[in-house]
């Protein structure tokens, strides 16, 4: 920087070059969001781009995660002019998460206000089953407990959902966690018997169970178990069901370490006060030797203080986006567009499909609400009047050069 200033710039660059600084080598925009925690950033050169959003994208320990996650996820230690344009050309263009999403916009019944968390991390957990799923591995269930505070999860895939299963399971998580105050349910009997009766009152835990199927109380586990769906639906090649179970730790790593929409903080990031390395960090970001635990700590406290405040502002922003009306799509003759398919394999579950097919091309507009499209379906080319709400656009990326995902190691689960 000091050599900089020698030199006879304009003032503008003078400018530029203070957001700047260069420590051993490596180049860091300046924060100054200090109330936020938020380290400076290191600089990536164009050459890694690429690389560092695909690693932030596309494997699983990623999860596919939407725009804004990535694009949080990624700010939170790197900068570069074009982030933001970058990140979202990238994952618009993303075929894997064209295909296995929802079209946006319809954000049915996700309005409920979610209550607010003020009890500590850990003293309520909710647990809730997912399943039955296609057999992975002899698995068919995933039993999910969430800290309703930090909404950290700890999930596993299991071979019965009964009241034993969740008995061994509340003791491995008590080993690792400790004791919750409340364990939240629905009153499935599973969860409403005498061994997990037994079980919550030998170490004082407090059972409640919610009103069978209320939405309200329930809700987030239902999210929950969307996400992991959708994150699992990523990694099943070929519509190959039987694998999810040896991608579902991964899968639970990624939604616990992306920023959450609502807070800007990685349930992990709350339980823990740090936020955990994906390979590309430990790479990229030089060992910190002077890692300062005390005021990590303090930083820490005065986020999860400020919390409730973060959920109700992106509250308020959530209803004021509901508010506005949708706006009309119309598609060009040529244009590709993916389209919806009812979903009607035998033995496999629709819920880990993928949603869409394609792409494939409006040929011309028959009327507002319907298309002609080139369809290609087991190999034949076919020609069919598709409704528009079974459409959506389909982005095609210039440099298709996102390299091939690998499966992860099976760890045993
Ligand atoms: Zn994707």
């Amino acid at each position: 920087m000091k050599a900089l200033n020698n030199i006879p710039t304009s003032n503008k660059y003078k400018k530029l070059s203070r957001r700047y600084i260069i420590t051993n080598q490596i180049l860091y925009l300046k924060r100054h969001m200090p109330k936020q925690n938020i380290e400076n950033a290191i600089v990536i050169p164009k050459n890694l781009i690429q690389n560092v959003i695909t690693a932030h994208h596309n494997p699983p320990l990623a999860g596919h995660l939407g725009i804004t996650k990535t694009i949080k996820a990624i700010q939170i230690k790197y900068s570069w002019s074009s982030l933001i344009k970058d990140v979202t050309t990238f994952i618009k263009s993303c075929h894997q998460c064209q295909i296995n999403k929802k079209s946006q916009g319809k954000p049915a019944g996700c309005l409920q206000p979610i209550p607010l968390p003020t009890c500590k991390p850990l003293d309520r957990i909710t647990m809730d089953f997912l399943g039955p799923l296609p057999s992975s591995n002899n698995k068919k269930y995933i039993l999910v407990f969430t800290c309703q505070s930090s909404k950290y999860v700890i999930a596993k895939a299991t071979r019965l959902a009964d009241a034993n299963t969740v008995a061994t399971f509340l003791i491995q998580y008590i080993t690792q966690y400790g004791v919750p105050r409340y364990l939240t349910s629905d009153r499935g009997l599973h969860f409403r018997n005498k061994i997990l009766n037994d079980t919550c009152t030998n170490f004082g835990i407090k059972q409640i169970f919610s009103s069978s199927y209320a939405p309200q109380s329930q809700g987030f586990t239902e999210r929950i178990n969307g996400v992991i769906c959708q994150a699992i639906r990523h990694y099943i090649k070929d519509n190959n069901q039987s694998r999810w179970s040896f991608y579902l730790p991964y899968i639970i790593f990624s939604y616990n370490n992306s920023p959450q929409i609502s807070t800007n903080y990685s349930p992990y990031y709350l339980l823990h006060g740090f936020n955990a390395n994906i390979g590309i960090d430990i790479q990229i970001i030089p060992e910190n030797l002077s890692y300062d635990i005390k005021k990590s700590l303090e930083e820490l406290k005065q986020v999860r203080a400020s919390i409730p405040d973060y959920i109700k502002k992106a509250q308020d922003i959530q209803k004021l986006n509901h508010d506005k009306s949708h706006k009309l799509t119309t598609y060009e003759p040529n244009q590709l567009v993916l389209v919806k398919f009812p979903f009607q394999e035998p033995n496999k579950t629709a819920k880990l499909a993928p949603k869409y097919r394609g792409p494939y091309k409006i040929i011309s507009k028959v009327s507002d609400v319907n298309y002609m499209i080139e369809l290609v379906l087991n190999n034949k080319l076919t020609i069919d009047v598709v409704h528009i709400r079974r459409l959506k656009p389909y982005f095609q990326r210039d440099n298709s050069d996102s390299s091939e995902e690998k499966e992860p190691t099976d760890i045993g689960n």
